[in-house]
């Protein structure tokens, strides 16, 4: 049995940059806590938590001495000054893509010109970014949501880094078709989620089985499995390898294998593994 990896899998840059940043403030000796859960996965944040990283749900929970992280989703600037005032030391694992979010915003209600960020409104990028632009912003989750906007002053349109390219589009269009002034469309959707999900589909049409490899409250990882099960019924969404019934390879020739992007690479090692050994017992004869 042969067990394939797709092209693009796991951690994307800004997770893997904010898990670094917090082993390096490990290393260094801080005491270190993330304002809301660094990462959407049990295994990894219990590896975490071995490390000495904890969670805290408001700033005010910081201690004097401590490191407090901010997350890759990023917050409101009233929120990061507070943990300055607050913590002795401030990691900000903002990821690079949101942090441009942040700013195209903040200069557009520094222009006095409004921002619809499409995405969701509960989700805590967009309260981060929305707090860049303060009385200016507005977010909505897709184009059906325009007509009860209010008159708009040279808007700017921006996205959540993570929603569909098609949903971010036909919303920007009906803004513009909602207004005589200009209107300036910015595509800032992060392509890391596209990518996972066309390697994956690329893969699955190829496999017997598949697994996806991620939480099952990771949005993205359930992604994963839709994309997946439209190529391979035999798609299974897993969090560890004891999920892993090898009845349902048997006769499995060749297996595919992804994850997503809160997934760290031990883990997909380890999984990638105990696969391999179930191919090598059927190999063989031996009752897996
Ligand atoms: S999905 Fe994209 S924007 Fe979000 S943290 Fe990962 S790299 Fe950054």
């Amino acid at each position: 049995m042969q067990v394939l990896l797709a092209n693009e899998y796991g951690f994307c840059f800004g997770v893997e940059r904010a898990v670094e940043m917090v082993e390096e403030a490990v290393s260094a000796g801080d005491t270190v806590r993330a304002l809301g859960p660094l990462i959407h996965n049990e295994q990894e944040m219990q590896r975490l938590a071995h490390e000495g990283v904890t969670t805290i749900s408001d700033p005010i929970q910081i201690g004097r001495l401590e490191t407090a992280v901010i997350r890759a989703h990023g917050v409101t600037p009233e929120v990061q000054k507070e943990l300055e005032a607050l913590a002795a030391k401030v990691v900000d694992a903002t990821c690079p893509f949101v942090t441009r979010v942040q700013k195209l915003a903040a200069r557009a209600a520094a222009e006095d010109r409004h921002v619809i960020v499409v995405g969701s409104p509960d989700h805590p990028e967009m309260i981060g970014v929305k707090g860049y632009a303060p009385n200016h912003a507005f977010i909505i989750k897709d184009e059906t949501e325009v007509a009860g906007l209010p008159r708009l002053r040279n808007p700017l349109v921006v996205s959540q880094t993570t929603i569909k390219v098609k949903t971010f589009f036909d919303t920007a269009e009906a803004v513009r078709a909602k207004t005589d002034d200009n209107v300036q469309i910015i595509n800032t959707i992060c392509s890391a989620t596209k990518d996972r999900q066309e390697a994956a589909r690329a893969l699955a049409g190829m496999v017997d089985a598949f697994y996806i490899i991620g939480g099952r409250h990771s949005s993205n990882s359930v992604k994963l499995l839709g994309v997946c099960k439209e190529q391979c019924e035999k798609s299974f969404l897993i969090e560890t390898e004891e999920e892993i019934n090898p009845a349902d390879l048997d006769g499995v020739k060749t297996v595919g294998v992804t994850a997503g992007a809160s997934t760290p690479n031990w883990l997909i090692d380890k999984i990638v593994k105990h696969l391999e050994a179930i191919g090598r017992e059927q190999d063989a004869g031996l009752k897996p």
